[in-house]
């Protein structure tokens, strides 16, 4: 397949990789919207959530703790969570991920 995301994830495509476990890998962004602007994927290809299954409910969580792992590493004192689902809602990038911003942002 195809996918930017799972190549970063294989490490196929290199990145500024800021986390790994056997579920998700999180690397900044390439183009940061906010002094602090990573990216959390799932191992595992999700096109977005509007393609989550019901037994994609457990990785969705780990990702979660995963960007809880990531703020406190890095001493992150206060961050927001934004997914974005589908072309309309600012989706570029066709492999669920979670941005974690911090700083004042543009999006
Ligand atoms: P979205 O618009 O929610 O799909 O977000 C995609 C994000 O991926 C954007 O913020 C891009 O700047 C970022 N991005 C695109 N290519 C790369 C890359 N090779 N490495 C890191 N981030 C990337
Ligand atoms: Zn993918």
């Amino acid at each position: 397949m195809d996918c930017l995301f799972c190549k970063i994830a294989k490490k196929e495509i290199p990145a500024e990789i800021v986390y790994e476990d056997e579920n998700a890998v999180a690397f900044k962004d390439i183009k940061p919207k906010a002094p602090v602007h990573f990216l959390i994927v799932p191992r595992k290809h999700i096109h977005s959530v509007d393609h989550i299954e019901a037994e994609d409910r457990c990785l969705i969580g780990d990702l979660i703790l995963a960007a809880q792992k990531i703020a406190r590493e890095q001493k992150i004192n206060g961050y927001r969570i934004q997914i974005n689902v589908g072309r309309v809602g600012g989706q570029l990038i066709d492999h669920l991920h979670l941005h974690l911003l911090s700083g004042k942002n543009e999006i």
